[in-house]
């Protein structure tokens, strides 16, 4: 018998936010696997089975999630956001890539969700309108020279740079020491914006300039949006003023 894997991501939060895909995946799935915070966002069935793991044992839980698929299961590997957007469609190829040749045979499916960079952008305006990059801050993959050369770059041709993964208990610095690298790139007055937990009960958003970006105003949970002397503001009375790419640069 030949299971199914389905990567399913699962959106930034809300309910509503979660694409009707999405949920058909996890309706049909026998298994569901991924980080135990994920999972608990899926409402529990009886009759399905589920395999929790910690947020850094990606690969391992690709591992598992593709033995259960070989063996016949119907399994769903959950990712917040966009399932393949530094998150577990990656590592699910990965493992394929290097593992058993049945792993090869599973019918697999990458169900895509919103992004936190989409959900976000849609509380600010259009930010994203032009072009732009996303970058993850995080040094476990990749060492940091690497990050300060693509967030270097990416200011000086002008992009819009999403910040994935800007810091987390284990990584306390890495915001702050980009927001240093970037101010010789770009003007003080650079719009930033600091977007968390979107579209969940404890969602804040915060426009700052580069020159005031308290590295502090981000946790694990936000998305840092920087912006480029290109955006525009439209302020508005007793609201956040909409940020806006224009689709033109002349
Ligand atoms: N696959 C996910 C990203 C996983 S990396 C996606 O496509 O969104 C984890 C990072 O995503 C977090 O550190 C944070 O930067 C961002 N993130 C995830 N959910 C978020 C939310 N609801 N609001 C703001 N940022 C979020």
């Amino acid at each position: 018998m030949t299971g199914r894997l389905a990567i399913v991501g699962l959106g930034p939060g809300a309910a509503e936010m979660q694409t009707p895909q999405a949920a058909s995946a996890l309706d049909a799935a026998t298994d569901l696997v991924g980080y135990g915070p994920y999972l608990d966002r899926v409402a529990a069935r009886a009759d399905q089975v589920r395999h929790g793991s910690d947020n850094r044992e990606e690969l391992a839980r690709a591992r598992h999630a593709l033995t259960l698929a070989a063996s016949g299961r119907r399994v769903a590997v959950v990712s917040s956001g966009d399932a393949g957007v530094f998150a577990m469609a990656s590592a699910v190829f990965e493992a394929m890539d290097s593992g058993a040749p049945e792993w090869r045979r599973v019918d697999a499916e990458v169900v895509p969700g919103v992004s936190a960079m989409f959900a976000a952008a849609s509380r600010v305006g259009a930010p994203l309108g032009a072009d732009f990059c996303a970058i993850s801050l995080s040094d476990n993959l990749k060492p940091w020279e690497v990050v300060t050369r693509r967030l270097r770059l990416a200011a000086e041709a002008g992009f819009v740079i999403a910040l994935y993964n800007p810091l987390s208990q284990a990584r306390p610095w890495q915001l702050g020491a980009a927001f240093d690298l970037l101010r010789p790139v770009l003007p003080g007055s650079t719009p930033v914006i600091f977007a968390t937990a979107v579209s969940r009960p404890e969602e804040r958003i915060d426009i700052a300039t580069l020159a005031d970006a308290d590295p502090a105003r981000a946790d694990m949970r936000t998305l840092v949006l920087i912006g480029t002397a290109s955006w525009r503001q439209i302020e508005r009375p007793a609201a956040r003023p909409w940020v806006y790419a224009p689709r033109s640069m002349r």
